[in-house]
This record gives structure tokens, sequence and C-alpha cells, in this order.
């Protein structure tokens, strides 16, 4: 039987008021595992009264005892971690393995928001003037929101909701629809952990829901993690009602081999940032760029029988490098691009357009593809394709490597692999890019550090986790006073200063 999943309000599941619904796959099969329903603007609205209801609560709530419910929450992730895994897996399509780091690398922000007593720590200047004391202190803003993508069903919501609940705010999400299942479980798990009802509601839905969020006087601020055009459009509508809005796109990631990197690592980088998680990642890498006269060539012999023997299977299995796709339209839209590539004029060097594997054969499954001779004028090189497609374009000189990432309309993540500490300081120092990755294919930063692409990879003027996620769910306030109060300067009628 479909299973029904519908939304989390006020700290249990409710069937909402809108009776639209979409499909949800477990693309292993390529079966409908599950409707969910999908939110109008009055759902959105009665999670917003939820939400408004409880948050000046738990603003009250002394950071030591937010934190604890954080600490308890990880402790129900590790031991619910097997039984997340497997969900994020079937309905997403990438491996159990990756399901398990895909959810391990939310964790650890929520780890991080376990450290909320000192990061809301305010600044204090004794005596800055005669009697006169200055600091600062942190504020929730209240209400927040977050609307995140399909290829992190675990990480990226909790990138968003676990330091905007640390904070103090209540926190609405808005997952994909394409993946719908592991939120919810999150958010059950955030109320076994004490977190109170209306804290973190869930709303499931499409375009609807998000532009109900963008339009809601009571929602004062919004994370978005999507591809570029609706992020862009997000950003625009969101700021436009005067809302703070952080939005992060789609990406090109470029990975850079110079003459004298040590090839075989390189490959090994290549195979895993290229084609794990069926390149369905922000970070994958999509772009291969060797440096100088044969360096392709001693390249392409390690990596072309790398590309054709990787394992495709299903995202059960305990061997397979990638799982299928997420939809048949996304594997369809993928598959566009690599007949595109080819009437383009790009060489085909590997074709996994036909891949069937047998017993799955509705799945939604490619085998790696793999591109020569790709240049930048080529839409391949230009657009993001999202699927196990690697791009190698030949560069002539170290220049014109540098040029490539910096050029590109993304700017999401970038690699350098070389044995020379100069060339490598140099591109990390030069490169037009928000990520870079030195001998590391995906730079992606542990929880304490931010993350965030540059140009059409990100909107906005905060990055996400760390130490710029507490900034953007808080407000700063000032305040400037004066003990004794009896001091007397006499009426000021131009500004104070301190000449
Ligand atoms: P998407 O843009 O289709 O959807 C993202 C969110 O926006 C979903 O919640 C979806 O319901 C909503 N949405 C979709 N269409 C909308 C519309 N017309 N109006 C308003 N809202 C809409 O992205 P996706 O396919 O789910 O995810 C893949 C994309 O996300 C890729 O481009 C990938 O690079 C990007 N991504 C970026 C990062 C990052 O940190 N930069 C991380 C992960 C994924």
């Amino acid at each position: 039987m479909t299973e029904a999943i519908h939304h989390f309000i006020d700290g249990k599941p409710v069937s909402g008021r809108s009776t639209r619904t979409s499909d949800v796959y477990w693309p292993m099969t390529g079966e409908v595992a599950a409707k969910v329903a999908l939110a109008d603007a009055a759902d959105v609205r009665s999670a917003v009264e939820s939400a408004k209801a409880a948050q000046p609560g738990w603003a009250a709530t002394n950071p030591q005892r937010r934190a604890r419910v954080m600490m308890k929450f990880v402790d129900l992730l590790n031991r619910d971690m097997d039984k997340l895994a497997d969900r994020l897996a079937r309905e997403h399509g990438k491996t159990l393995a990756d399901a398990k780091g895909d959810i391990q690398r939310g964790l650890e922000v929520a780890e991080f928001a376990c450290g909320i007593p000192h990061l809301l720590k305010g600044d204090y200047t004794e005596g800055a003037g005669p009697g006169i004391d200055l600091y600062s202190m942190r504020q929730p803003l209240g209400v927040v929101a977050g609307i995140t993508p399909f290829n992190f069903p675990a990480m990226i919501p909790l990138w968003k909701a676990a330091p905007a609940i640390a904070c103090g705010n209540a926190f609405i999400l808005k997952p994909s629809e394409r993946a719908p299942s592991v939120p919810m479980m999150l958010a059950a798990l955030m109320i076994e952990a004490g977190l109170p009802p209306g804290i973190l509601n869930v709303v499931n839905g499409d375009k609807v829901a998000v532009d109900a969020i963008l339009d809601d006087p009571d929602i004062m601020a919004v994370g978005f993690v999507g591809s570029s055009t609706i992020a862009q459009y997000v950003y625009a509508r969101g700021a436009a009602n005067g809302k703070r809005v952080q939005c992060f796109g789609g990406a090109k990631n470029h990975m850079i081999i110079m003459p004298d990197a040590d090839l075989d690592l390189a490959t090994d980088a290549l195979i895993g940032a290229g084609y794990g998680s069926a390149g369905e990642r922000c970070m994958a890498i999509s772009v291969a760029v060797p440096v100088g006269p044969g360096t392709a060539e001693r390249l392409l012999v390690k990596l072309v029988p790398r590309v054709e023997s990787l394992k495709v299977g299903p995202s059960t299995s305990l061997d397979a490098d990638l799982g299928p796709l997420v939809t048949k339209a996304h594997l369809d839209k993928v598959r566009g691009y690599v007949d595109l590539g080819v009437s383009e004029g790009a060489n085909l060097v590997v074709d996994g357009r036909d891949f069937k594997l047998q017993g799955y054969e509705n799945g939604f499954y490619m085998g790696g593809c793999l591109f020569d001779h790709v240049t930048p004028d080529m839409r391949i090189y230009k657009e993001e394709i999202f699927g196990p497609v690697l791009s190698v374009v030949r560069a002539k000189d170290y220049d014109e490597a540098l040029r490539l990432p910096s050029e590109h309309e993304y700017g999401n993540g970038v690699a350098i692999f070389t044995r020379d500490g100069d060339t490598a300081r140099d591109f990390a120092a030069r490169v037009n890019v928000g990520m870079v990755g030195i001998n590391v294919p995906i730079p992606v930063p542990l929880a304490y550090y931010t993350f965030g692409g540059w140009k059409r990879s990100g909107f906005g003027d905060l990055n996400q986790h760390g130490p710029d996620a507490i900034r953007f769910y808080t407000k700063t306030k000032t305040i400037t006073s004066r003990w004794p109060s009896g001091i007397r300067a006499g009426a000021e009628f131009s500004i104070p200063t301190m000449k």
C-alpha cells in the first residue's frame, strides 16, 4: 500500500487542508512508495501560528537547556542511524554508506549547535566613557524557515534547523517533495529529545508552499538550498518582503590536475567525487582539467577503465559505488545532456546511457559517462548536469586552468591536485570560487567552519553553518549604559564622539 506523508505541526503528524499530493518514488525499483501532501497557504499559516505561539517560551529557555535538547537529539540520531539511512537511501537513491554520511554531516552541525551557550555570548566593554559600559547581545529572530533540496534530505535540513533552533527561534522546514520522509523522522526525533511542540514544524509542498512562506509576514528569515534559478527567485521575493534571506544554488565544480600531480590519487578522487551519489551533489566534481602536454593522456589511461568498471547497484546493496538517479524525469534530463554533448562534438569516451540493472529494470539507473575534449563554449560545460557525467576540459597551462573555474558562472567548489606548494598556494588565493580543495576533491568545510559558494552558487552575504549560521539566525542588539546614572555632562547638542 502507498504510504501517505503529511505535515508535522505542533509536535505531531497532521493532515493538512490541501488535497493536492505528489508521488514519492523509490528510485532503485521505480515504484511509487508514498504520496506526499502538498501544502496550501492555509497549511503554511497553521505551521506559522503554532511556531509563533511556541517561540517566546523557547527563547526564554536558557541556552544551556536548549543545548541539552540538542545533545539528546544527537544521541537519538546515532541510535536511529541505520533506520534513517535505510529510508534515506530508498527514497533518494544514494547508497546506504553515503546515506549515513548525509546524516552524519547534519549530525555534526547539531553537535556544533550544542555549543550555543558559548556561541551566543556577546561583547562587553567596561568604561567605554565616563561611567559608560557598552555591550552587545544576540537575540533570536522569531519564526524562521528553511527550504531544502532533494539531494541531502538529512544534512541540509539539519544545517539549517539545528543552529536556528539552538539560537531560540522556531523553525519551519519545507523539505523537497521528492524526499520528504527523513525530514519528518527528524522532526519526531526532536520532539523525543525534548523540543517543545511548534519549535520545529515540517510543511511538505511545492512552489505553493514556498510562495506562502516567502509572503508570510511572521516569518523573519528564509534559508534556501536548491538550483540557482529558484535560489535567485526565493532571494528576490523574500528580500522584497523584507526578510533576511540566504540562498545557495547550483554548481559546476572543476578539479585541476597539474602535470606533477599523483595521478593515482587524482583518479581515485575523480571517481569518488565525480560519480559518488550518482553525481547528485552540489560539491560533485563535474569537470576534470588536466594541465599541460600529455597530462590528459596519462590521466585517461587510468580513468577510463575505472569509469567503465563502476558498480551501479540498488541503494541497499553494500558494494554498489553508486545507486540510481532520483526520478525518471531527472534520469531523462541527464541522458539528454549526454546526447547533447555528443551533438556538440565532445568525445564520449565512456557511454553509460543504456545501462540496465538486472532485476531492477524499472529503476532509474544510469552508468557512468565520461566526455573528453569538452570546450568552454559547450552547454554540457556551462550548465549543471547533476548526474554521473564527467567532462574533461584540457588546459594548455596553469593560467588557463585557473581561468576556467574563475570565469565559470558557478563558484561553489574547486580542487587542485599538485605536489607543488607554490602552485597550490597561488591557486587557493586567486581562484574565484568559494570553497577550495588542495589534493582534496570535495572540500566541504567541517561544521565549525562555514559552507557557501560564490557567484551563481550563492545569493546573500552569510554562509551556512559555523559562526555564520549564528549570525544569520540572530539579530544583534547593542546597549550603551551609564552607571552611576547621575554623572552629568550637561545637554549635548552635537553627536557624542570619543575625541
Ligand atoms: P530545486 O531548486 O528543484 O528545489 C529546491 C527546493 O525548491 C525544493 O524544496 C522545491 O520544492 C522548491 N522549488 C522547486 N521549484 C520551485 C519553484 N518553481 N518555486 C519555488 N520553489 C520551488 O533543487 P533540487 O533539484 O531539489 O536540488 C538540486 C539542486 O540543489 C542542484 O542545483 C544542486 O546543485 C543544488 N544544491 C546546492 C547546494 C549548495 O549548498 N549550494 C547543496 C545541495 C544542492
